[in-house]
């Protein structure tokens, strides 16, 4: 019998309910619980895979595909678990899978409405997230008191109702400002918030209280007092010197104890070793290696969200604090290019349209003469295929057809415009590409000599995609007899995966994106071979 813990926000936005259901969940997986994690997110869009970086942050992609929100990655990195299509659900999905039902007549001619049809669905694709799990954790998007969460806290009031106490819990993250002038910190925001949730059949079980410094009892107790939370319920939430730190934070105030009780479920020990372990590892980091990265979206560090959680990883691993340089492509210049010389590593991340292109391919172009590590992801695989083919094959307009459809020299271009030699036959692949993105896991096979190769320590890996264009498998004849090497392909061999550079120290690109599945405990191979080379680097 599952039991559900539904997270909810107050006050502000971006108070961290991804990470406090991912520490929470995180706790429980330890104990030894079959934990699910699932975000419900308020907004109209089918997903997030339409959305700006910026507005957004980042779109983190499943193994099965799915475009989705960017606390999954959190979930994922936190719990070790894989999300999957079920484990993100928008609003647009609920209304899109009500009219598409409504359309075929399962609703037998009554009037489609938001209760009980729309609340209906989104308990069923609750319960389709949730897979057998013994404890379900469900964040909803949004902070209480929006307009459009109110058909999802309807369903969750109504879901803990059918199951009882003991199988429901509700956790509400709020935040407690801190007044400087008076040296007081305010509980008024909470209390409205709670009444808010308590306005329409909500009474949180938990508080967890977001601020700066630990809440005292005389606080809890007020906030006990105004929202009928009892005052053993009532936790803090601090800020913590890194995110990897709350669960242990919350354990030490034995949040996870009190859940239990409330369940009424039995537990084993809770192993915190991997969090202590982690822990300990990243006190000990006191130098520093620098990273830049070179990207579009560099105003919201959110839209790299993984990426920099998967560097941060690579450097505790390789006992350094890896601090990262923000360039905005796009003021790149021949010039300005020449400042990458202070640094250890260059990152070009995925990206798509046209604009700050010219810079990512002046950094690419630095990092093989000079010499420095390089990193490219995607679109910075891309990249370095474009700049190897211009300034070292010498075809000047070499481009991929996403920036220049014209282009004499498509070394990246869509699978269906691939030509052969005479420029005539044209290979497609419709069932992977065809306009659409390449989405998800997929295989790929790696060759033994190979750089790639002696960072995964296998031949067979699988990675997460998420782009449209594809190294030209009809021009690879142009770079037979260079230094530029393709050393990971797919299982058909026809779509190249990795691309290296003999002769330099570290110079891979990937058309996939290793950093989806970086954990803190383990890293990935790539992330932790660029740091180890940047820090060589370093030491030179
Ligand atoms: N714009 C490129 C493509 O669609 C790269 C995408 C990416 O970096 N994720 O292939």
């Amino acid at each position: 019998m599952t039991r559900y813990v539904f997270i909810t926000g107050g006050v502000v936005s971006s108070l961290g309910k991804g990470i406090a259901a991912a520490s929470l969940a995180s706790l429980f997986k330890l104990r030894g619980f079959k934990v699910s994690l699932q975000k419900l997110d308020p907004y109209i869009n089918l997903d997030p895979g339409t959305m700006s970086p910026i507005q957004h942050g980042e779109v983190f992609v499943t193994d099965d595909g799915a475009e989705t929100d960017l606390d999954l990655g959190h979930y994922e990195r936190f719990v070790g678990i894989r999300m999957t299509q079920d484990s993100n659900v928008t609003a647009g999905r609920v209304y899109s899978n009500v009219i598409n039902k409504e359309r075929k007549g399962e609703y037998l001619g009554s009037t489609v409405q938001v209760i009980p049809h729309i609340t209906d669905e989104i308990k069923k694709l609750i319960i389709k997230g949730s897979k057998k799990s013994d404890i379900a954790f469900v964040e909803i998007g949004g902070t209480v008191g929006d307009i459009e969460s109110l058909p999802f806290l309807e369903s969750i009031r109504q879901f803990s109702l059918e199951l009882g106490k003991s199988r429901a819990m509700f956790v509400h993250l709020t935040l407690l400002p801190y007044i400087e002038v008076t040296n007081e910190i305010k509980t008024k925001p909470t209390q409205h918030s709670v009444k808010e949730l308590r306005s329409i059949g909500i009474q949180p079980d938990v508080l967890l209280c977001r601020g700066k410094n630990p809440i005292n009892q005389k606080l809890k107790k007020k906030l006990a007092l105004f929202t009928n939370v009892p005052e053993t319920a009532v936790f803090s939430a601090v800020d913590a010197e890194s995110i990897y730190d709350i669960p242990i934070l919350f354990r030490d105030q034995k949040i996870d104890e009190f859940m239990l009780k409330q369940f009424k479920l039995k537990s084993k020990r809770l192993n915190l070793s991997p969090w202590n372990n982690y822990r300990s590892k990243a006190g000990k980091c006191k130098k520093t290696v620098k990273i830049a990265m070179i990207g579009k979206y560099v105003d919201l560090a959110d839209s790299y969200k993984s990426l920099n959680e998967a560097l941060y990883h690579a450097g505790i691993i390789n006992n350094r604090l890896v601090e990262i340089t923000y360039l905005d492509s796009e003021q790149i210049t021949k010039a300005s290019v020449k400042k990458l010389k202070v640094m250890d590593g260059i990152l070009v991340p995925g990206g798509f349209g046209n604009r700050g292109i010219e810079g990512k391919i002046l950094a690419a172009q630095y990092a093989r003469v000079n010499k420095i590590p390089y990193l490219g992801i995607c679109l910075g695989m891309q990249i370095s295929v474009i700049e190897f083919a211009r300034n070292v094959l010498k075809l000047k307009n070499a481009n991929s057809t996403e920036f220049n459809s014209k282009t004499k020299h498509p070394v990246v271009a869509l699978v269906d415009e691939w030509k052969d030699n005479s420029g005539k036959k044209i290979i497609s692949d419709k069932k992977n590409m065809g306009g659409t993105m390449r989405l998800g896991s997929q295989d790929c096979t790696l060759s033994k000599d190979s750089l790639a190769y002696k960072m995964y320590e296998k031949l067979a890996i699988n990675e997460r995609h998420r782009h449209r264009y594809e190294v030209n498998d009809s021009l690879l004849e142009l770079f037979n007899d260079s230094q530029l090497k393709f050393s990971g392909r797919s299982k058909k061999g026809n779509l190249m995966e990795i691309v290296e550079l003999k002769g330099h120290p570290w110079y891979l690109g990937c058309q996939f994106h290793p950093e989806f599945t970086s954990s803190p405990i383990s890293g990935h191979p790539l992330f932790n071979g660029f740091i180890a080379a940047s820090k060589k680097k370093r030491k030179l």
